[in-house]
């Protein structure tokens, strides 16, 4: 395919959001009944469930680490989550998207009060439209704090591109494709600790800063939502 105009002339991109504009942004807590704790969560067609369980006892025993938790993370693209058919194996971009996530995550929750178990966050990527890493580790921080697991923060994940020369927030499947630069961040709001940064492409140093900046500021727009949804879980749990 030819490369596609991705900032319209009239500046907005081909779905017509603004820059700094996100996805429609879907979450909900709480979804899974066999999980310590779940989420699924939607930034625009890229479609995302999270579970988690533990702390648990952990096999193989040689595993246990005697002062901490061990978390472990798998992310996963379901077979019928991208346009062509993806192999159900493990890829080398799923173990290091796993690696990535978990060490985010390891960065917040307060593994020191569990040690010699593990908790285990499984994240199935079910539509894939951009942006999967990033509403997964959102996806995964939400299950942990339905699973009840006490964190220094919720961290929320989105990521900053740069596309046909401007910063634009929340890029979707073409515009990380055809842009020039995909900078996903996870971002610890109340705190403001980033957890995970990764860049694919060149920025400049100025751009960088301004990604972060816009970066943030999805982020923070990304938590309240999620503080939303473990509220409306809440009052669904003294309801019922
Ligand atoms: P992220 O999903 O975090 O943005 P990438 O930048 O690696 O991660 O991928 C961008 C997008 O490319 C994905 O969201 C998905 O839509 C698509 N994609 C990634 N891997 C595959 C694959 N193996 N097959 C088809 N599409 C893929």
């Amino acid at each position: 395919m030819e490369k596609p105009v991705l900032i319209r002339e009239d500046g907005l991109r081909r779905d017509g959001r603004r820059p700094d504009e996100l996805r429609p942004i879907h979450i909900e807590v709480g979804v899974l009944k066999n999980a310590d704790g779940s989420a699924i969560v939607e930034y625009g067609k890229t479609k995302v469930i999270a579970a988690t369980y533990g702390p648990r006892e952990i096999y193989p025993k040689h595993l246990v680490l005697p002062d901490r938790a061990l978390i472990r993370c798998r992310y996963h693209m379901a077979p019928f989550s991208t346009s062509e058919h993806k192999s159900p194996a493990p890829s080398r971009r799923e173990i290091e998207l796993s690696k990535v996530i978990r060490e985010a995550l390891e960065s917040v929750v307060f593994t020191e009060l569990f040690p010699r178990t593990t908790i285990d966050i499984f994240i199935e990527v079910l539509q894939a439209d951009g942006g999967t890493r990033t509403a997964g580790l959102t996806a995964a921080s939400l299950a942990l704090a339905d699973a009840g697991i006490p964190m220094r923060d919720l961290v929320a994940g989105v990521a900053v591109g740069k596309i046909d020369g401007v910063l634009v927030l929340d890029i979707d499947e073409i515009e990380d494709e055809y842009g020039e630069a995909d900078m996903p961040i996870g971002y610890a709001a109340s705190i403001d600790e980033i957890v995970l940064l990764q860049l694919n492409g060149v920025l400049t140093p100025d751009e960088m800063k301004e990604a972060i900046k816009l970066a943030k500021k999805g982020a923070e727009q990304i938590y309240k939502l999620m503080k939303e949804a473990l509220h409306r879980k809440y009052l669904r749990v003294l309801e019922s």
